[in-house]
């Protein structure tokens, strides 16, 4: 159960206190024309989990009244996705279209009352009479027609005797009303086409409005609970309800605002546009965020389930940020997989004073993962280390292989470059190294310290694999669509090779491939003699990420990730410093780490604290971006403080900028040496919270675009998505998302 109530679960307990219901029902209704994606999860979620937290029951019920874009193969994988996430919809699934009978009989019932008519307006009329928010609607003239005349339409209409479009079934409410949905909406359109359940049976389809509280009725369904842009929908659900009189226990509908994440479209329109486009190579791509995908990438159940807990529940729309799903399934794996070790650009290296071979024995987990499990990893003359852990001419700070620096082969020994080997254009294509007899990993007597332990492999036992690198399929922000594809969010890597027992044991098919991040056996191409493996995610989210990949050199600069064991033991100072950093401060070992084995930083940091009391933020900058700029120089030389730093850091944490925009002042204040303030004042880069300021931005958006308009008016309510994008955009992303969110959500009504 959350830890803490959200609004549905308290309306749930005081149902169930009150006696208005004796059980609490909910459901999962999906349309089936599409793959589900995260923001599914999200209700699943929601719907399952109050069942779940209050002994009900929650139904799974397809939602299949639009036979043109509704398939089984989507039925099957919506099925998936809640038995994925771990959800028992009881012993059926339910369909709408085995209502359509008795929904049926509960339209002719609504005609008989005088309360729907047949009307034959076309498409565009019925929009022109429906009028807008300033102006009242006119009614069809059809709507005087007979009891007996509708009622032998909609026969006809059932039986296919017209064209799509030429009738449609209407509720009689108010054409004045303010609620424009009020304005007597659609209940029954014609669909001369095959039902992929029902096959040719229908030629009429109920619509939402009319379908979905009558089936919640049909199921008792207690709790009905939906997304925010149903909010005006609401009144039609209680119309009908009420006027078919139909008591308690009756349904009530609750919305809940949908979730939305950065760097990621999620509707089933978008995702279905990328897999028919060929952008990705199926509704399981695992750059989507399809549970298929989420699922076929590696990610685990819990994880997805602790992002959904973690966003929690609220009536306000805003966007999540994507690296939080990403930290959960960090999280979660932290905990559990073996570490292996795999070389993604092999570089040979050739240790000149072995003779030999020895297995030795690894733990397949660090000292604080509760598992046992151990291997053998085969060493040998000839080895491949990764090409990125040798530098000649080191920068500053580069803690692995040189021409000077030993390094540790993780759980074996020291080595020592001796000699660089190239091919005829200058390229390196090996080394010969020694290595020290007495170094050998848990039993070193011989004194030689190193900063870092790196991954490696026999080359004689090593298994190749492929490796395929993920990476965030949108550049954009907030992506429309194909133009805002990442070019780079697939990387294949055909020849990585790996430790053998991680082929021949299978202890698992998760792994933290270490210094690399996380990685799964790919569940549909991994063959034991063409073993595949997807990243799942990599070890660590940082600024310095996003800036690599406009690197020319892409891969050299990985961010050093310092590992357990093997390493210089700390002094005593360090030591302390990193038990202060972890325990008094709350930062993570990796970052205490940094910090405390480098008294640079370490003074940096202090000194930023002692202006600005924010341990975690001022950590997570001096760690990355000001140890970034140490590795290229001194202190003295930077031409920024630590002064700097904490008002950056202030800005952040009062809102002042975006994450985003923090980054940029940092760019600049590297250059130029000018305060945050300074910078954020030139070019006037204040997060824009002022309504006042925002208003006047989204009116023009809105002028500059009739059409989305009449269609946002018209139903089409995902496109606040995209009013949202248009003034984030047209601020240069300084305008705060959530307030203008809740304006334009405002304006638009
Ligand atoms: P899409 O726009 O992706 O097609 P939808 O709302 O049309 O989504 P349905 O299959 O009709 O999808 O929705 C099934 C359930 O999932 C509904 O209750 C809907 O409110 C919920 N849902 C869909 N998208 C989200 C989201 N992003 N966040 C939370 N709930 C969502
Ligand atoms: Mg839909």
């Amino acid at each position: 159960m959350s830890k803490c109530k959200d609004f549905l679960r308290s309306i749930v307990e005081e149902d169930l206190k009150s006696g208005k219901y004796r059980e609490v029902a909910t459901r999962f209704p999906p349309e089936p024309n599409g793959f589900p994606h995260i923001g599914h999860a999200k209700s699943i979620c929601i719907n399952f989990g109050i069942a779940d937290d209050y002994q009900g029951h929650c139904n799974l019920r397809m939602d299949d009244t639009n036979p043109t874009t509704e398939d089984t193969k989507y039925v099957e994988a919506l099925k998936d996705a809640v038995e994925w996430l771990g959800f028992d919809w009881g012993s059926s699934v339910y369909f709408t279209s085995d209502y359509f009978l008795q929904l049926y009989d509960y339209a002719v019932k609504l005609i008989k009352m005088g309360k729907a008519y047949v009307d034959s307006l076309d498409e565009e009329e019925i929009r022109e009479y429906r009028g807008t928010i300033t102006e009242h609607g006119r009614r069809s003239k059809y709507a005087d027609r007979t009891i007996e005349e509708n009622l032998n339409l909609l026969e006809r209409m059932k039986k296919g005797e017209f064209k799509d479009g030429e009738h449609v079934l209407r509720a009689k409410i108010d054409m004045a009303a303010a609620n424009i949905k009020m304005r007597d909406p659609l209940l029954y359109r014609i669909r001369n086409i095959k039902h992929f359940r029902t096959g040719d049976e229908w030629s009429i389809y109920p619509m939402y409005d009319f379908a979905h509280c009558l089936s919640d009725y049909i199921e008792g369904i207690s709790h009905s609970i939906c997304t925010l842009e149903f909010e005006n929908n609401r009144a039609i659900y209680d119309w009908v309800l009420d006027e078919l009189g139909l008591e308690l226990p009756r349904p009530y509908q609750y919305e809940f605002a949908r979730l939305a994440i950065n760097y990621t479209v999620m509707s089933k329109r978008k995702l279905l546009k990328l897999v028919d486009g060929g952008q990705v190579s199926g509704w399981d791509d695992p750059r989507l965020p399809t549970i298929a995908g989420y699922k076929r990438r590696g990610y685990t159940p819990a994880s997805i389930l602790n992002f959904c807990d973690q966003i929690g529940i609220t009536k306000a729309n805003s966007m999540v940020d994507v690296s939080q799903l990403e930290f959960c399934i960090r999280d979660d794996l932290n905990k559990q997989v073996p570490r292996a070790m795999c070389v993604l650009d092999p570089l040979k290296v050739t240790i000149e004073n072995y003779d030999g071979y020895e297995d030795i024995d690894a733990s397949y987990y660090p000292h604080d993962v509760p598992k046992e499990g151990s291997r053998k990893i085969p060493f040998s003359k000839e080895i491949y280390i990764e090409r990125e852990d040798f530098i000649e001419k080191p920068p500053k700070g580069y803690f692995r292989l040189t021409m000077e620096q030993p390094v540790r082969l993780r759980h074996a020994y020291i080595i020592t470059c001796k000699e660089v080997i190239r091919d005829t254009s200058g390229n390196i294509i090996e080394i010969k190294a020694e290595y020290h007899p007495k170094s050998k990993s848990g039993l070193d007597t011989s004194g030689i310290k190193v900063k870092s332990a790196i991954q490696w492999v026999s080359a004689k036992e090593a298994k190749k694999v492929e490796v395929r690198l993920y990476d965030r399929l949108f550049s954009a922000e907030l992506p429309e669509g194909v133009e805002d594809l990442n070019p780079n969010s697939l990387q294949v890597i055909k020849n990585a090779l790996i430790e053998p027992a991680v082929i021949a044991d299978r202890p698992d098919e998760r792994f933290q491939f270490e210094r690399q991040g996380y990685f799964y056996a790919d569940p549909i191409d991994y063959r034991d003699e063409k073993p595949v493996f997807n990243k799942i995610v990599s070890l660590k989210d940082s600024w310095s990420k996003k800036k690599k990949e406009n690197n020319s050199e892409p891969r050299a600069q990985t961010t050093t990730i310092q590992i357990d064991g093997e390493v210089a033991p700390m002094n005593e100072a360090e030591q302390t410093l990193f038990d202060k950093y972890t325990q008094k401060y709350g930062l993570n070992s990796e970052v205490a780490n940094t910090l405390a084995r480098d008294e640079q930083l370490s003074s940096f940091y202090e000194e930023s604290l002692s202006i600005l009391s924010s341990p975690v933020s001022l950590a997570n900058i001096v760690s990355n971006e000001v140890a970034r700029e140490l590795k290229q120089m001194e202190v003295k030389e930077l031409k920024f403080t630590a002064k700097h730093i904490s008002e950056l850091v202030k800005m952040l944490d009062d809102d002042t900028i975006s994450n985003k925009i923090a980054k940029q002042v940092f760019e600049v204040m590297v250059k130029t040496g000018k305060t945050p303030i300074q910078i954020v004042e030139d070019k006037r880069l204040i997060q824009i919270s002022d309504p006042s300021e925002i208003e006047p931005i989204i009116d023009k958006v809105i002028a500059n675009n009739p059409d989305n308009v009449a269609k946002f008016k018209a139903g089409n309510s995902k496109l606040l998505g995209f009013f949202v994008g248009q003034v984030l955009k047209s601020t240069g992303g300084k305008a705060n998302p959530k307030i203008v969110n809740q304006l334009v959500a405002k304006k638009l009504q």
